[in-house]
């Protein structure tokens, strides 16, 4: 397997499956039960962040997701390109909302951080690498188009490519 100087491997679908790790910042700190992010309101709980209430007196600590918004950090990256994403854009972009809406709804510490215009097209920056993959299996699932993973597993990050 050849490995890029900036530590991203191309992978195929399958591989991505087995080798999606869990986010670093995700373990980077053990922390106490029950604490809520003061940012967002999630609730870490049983070992994991949570959309549940906070009880008072939650100790408190930012979350993953409010932490890479803030140091502007993106786990995942999904760059959209390609003559229909251009006759599509709306449509297009209206899908990825709704992608991040579901598994956000599920999982708070999966969020698009930006959508932005780039000059070949959009670049998506999420803050979990699983969401720019679901955002482009989503993609792909509704358009076909091509795809492409490059993975860095050594910091979790994840560059997808979609075109069509
Ligand atoms: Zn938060």
């Amino acid at each position: 397997m050849k490995v890029a100087r900036d530590g991203f491997r191309m992978l195929r679908r399958e591989q991505l499956l087995h080798e999606l790790v869990h986010d670093s910042y995700k373990s980077r700190h053990k922390l106490p039960e029950p604490t809520v992010c003061p940012k967002c309101g999630a609730v870490f709980h049983e070992g994991r962040w949570t959309w549940r209430s906070a009880p008072a007196g939650a100790h408190q600590h930012m979350c993953p997701a409010c932490s890479r918004i803030e140091d502007d950090f993106p786990a995942g990256y999904v760059t959209l390109t390609g003559e229909f994403l251009h006759e599509h854009r709306d449509e297009i972009t209206r899908v990825i909302k709704h992608c991040e809406a579901t598994e956000r709804s599920e999982h708070p510490l999966e969020r698009i951080m930006a959508i932005e215009d780039i000059e070949k097209g959009l670049l998506v920056k999420t803050t979990d690498a699983h969401l720019a993959r679901n955002i482009a299996e989503r993609l792909h699932d509704a358009y076909k188009g091509a795809l492409e993973f490059h993975y860095n597993k050594e910091d979790n990050l994840l560059r997808v490519l979609w075109s069509r």
